[in-house]
């Protein structure tokens, strides 16, 4: 039976249309769904919409509309967005979906039942549009830590979740699971910034706030929002307290929890001590992946320096977005965007690399054999090393995607993408059709660069979905295989340029 695989990303907040750096997550995550699909496992992937909390009552409250209208707008863009892109979700969740409104009741009862929710008073310095409080040890500068914001004291009756309970159990567990938070700098990060000054129970219900999930025995109070969103990645697999359906127990523990760097610390310290609390086990990975940068600046509305995903795909196609988000953002610092960079790659990578590859091969099989190769192995030393590229290039793939270093795993295809461009060059494939007692050999080195595509077009599938089944479909090729094999017949189309050279805007 076929591993199971559960990823997710963090749910989406509805509080604003998605700009391309939120898009990102998501694609990120549909390439890492999508290679584990090709590698055979039973991959669920779910993504999301968080929808409670003050800072949607306030914006719709400037729009003039009830918060439900509010976020049934804003899921529908992001939705439609996570389409556009080709993202394969397997389920698209929503915080104000019943099911999940009612699970959460049950868990905050249940942990109430059982002591690990009291209920006190709160006094804390508060950051409103992070719906976070803070304790005076973690602001910077007396602001938030989060978006260096003011912060205010307020004061009000709650419910607490026993977090320091936990503190222990949870400084040992990040120390003896190496690969839990990941990468280590951000392991290290929650460590010494948040887990060795010493956890205090958490505030996880409000009274000042009316768009969340009620707390059924106590309905002043509404739910603390990451304690509803994070049970997200449980109550939309099947979880109930006393009910665990037989999906819940076949998909989790979740594989991996793919999250912004800022909300790490709510996964890999809240997250661990509500699911201790429910007798569940923890994700085995919480992968806080580095932010997009619009001209290495933060994007943000009130700058002005936004990017949507739906304009960059007009102008530049699905495809050529993805690469260059999937390509340009390293594993563990941040990237960036801009015009120049995204028409930069296009050119030398999609167009001058891998365009020109497909097509030159295609036409040079078209004309030199009316579209129709086969092996005449006539084989000569050059070709050992390039076959043996081709061949090792799923275990390379494969392992760059296992550390989930997504950039440099395209780049080892695009490497042998560009060696196939090379033995073109070397083996002159003109020359050799100049003379008929050459025509074998010919065709044999058009064959090797045809298997090179096939499994480059094969393996670029998790990242340019599109352009993969172009590929594979102008060389009439539906065998997956991944290795190279010598006895394949090709049946050439017409090449179709894959992506066009585009002049500078300016
Ligand atoms: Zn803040």
């Amino acid at each position: 039976m076929a591993e199971k695989y559960y990823i997710s990303t963090a749910i989406a907040y509805t509080s604003s249309k998605p700009h391309i750096g939120n898009t990102y997550e998501a694609v990120l995550a549909d390439a890492i769904a999508r290679f584990k699909r090709l590698k055979g496992y039973d991959v669920y992937f779910q993504t999301g919409t968080d929808e409670h909390g003050i800072k949607i009552e306030e914006k719709a409250k400037e729009a003039s509309i009830s918060p439900k209208d509010y976020v049934d707008k804003i899921y529908l863009e992001i939705k439609n967005t996570w389409d556009l892109m080709n993202v394969s979700y397997d389920r698209f969740v929503r915080t104000t979906d019943s099911n999940h409104v009612g699970v959460v009741q049950h868990i905050f009862k249940k942990m109430y039942d059982q002591g690990d929710i009291y209920k006190g008073e709160y006094k804390g310095l508060y950051c409103t549009p992070c719906e976070s409080f803070w304790t005076k040890s973690q602001l910077v500068d007396g602001k938030c830590p989060d978006c260096s914001r003011e912060v205010s004291e307020q004061v009000e009756e709650a419910y607490f979740f026993r977090l320091s309970k936990y503190q222990d159990r949870l400084e040992k567990y990040i120390a003896s699971h190496d690969d839990f938070i990941y990468p280590e700098s951000r392991k290290n990060e929650m460590i010494n910034n948040f887990i060795k000054p010493g956890l205090e129970d958490l505030c996880v219900s409000r009274t000042s706030v009316k768009w969340g999930i009620p707390v059924d025995f106590d309905p002043n109070h509404v739910v603390y929002v990451w304690l509803d969103a994070l049970t997200n990645y449980i109550t939309n697999i099947g979880y109930d307290v006393d009910n665990e359906s037989f999906e819940f127990k076949k998909r989790w523990p979740a594989d991996l929890h793919l999250v912004g760097k800022d909300i790490i610390r709510f996964h890999s310290i809240y997250w661990p001590c509500f699911l201790w609390s429910l007798g569940l086990e923890l994700p085995k990975k919480i992968f806080g992946h580095p932010w997009l940068l619009m001209n290495s600046d933060k994007m943000s509305k009130s700058k002005g320096n936004v990017l949507y995903a739906s304009s960059l795909v007009e102008q530049f196609g699905v495809d050529a977005i993805r690469y260059y988000l999937l390509h340009e953002i390293p594993f563990n610092s941040d990237g960036n965007i801009t015009y120049d960079l995204i028409i930069e790659r296009i050119n030398s990578d999609l167009a001058n690399v891998l365009g020109n590859l497909v097509q030159r091969t295609i036409s040079m099989g078209n004309k030199y054999f009316a579209g129709k190769i086969t092996n005449s192995k006539v084989s000569e030393d050059i070709d050992l090393a390039f076959i043996g590229s081709i061949n090792n290039l799923e275990d390379v793939v494969t392992n760059k995607m296992d550390q989930l270093h997504v950039s440099d795993a395209i780049t080892e295809i695009f490497n042998v993408l560009r060696r196939s461009n090379k033995y073109i060059d070397d083996t002159e494939p003109w020359v050799l059709a100049k003379s008929e007692d050459n025509k074998e050999r010919l065709q044999t080195v058009l064959y090797n660069l045809l298997e090179s595509i096939r499994i480059c077009g094969v393996l670029l599938e998790p990242f340019l979905p599109d352009t993969s089944k172009e590929i594979l479909s102008q060389i009439n090729i539906s065998d997956v295989s991944l290795e190279y094999v010598d006895n394949n017949i090709y049946n050439l189309c017409q090449p179709q340029p894959l992506f066009k050279r585009i002049d500078k805007i300016s």
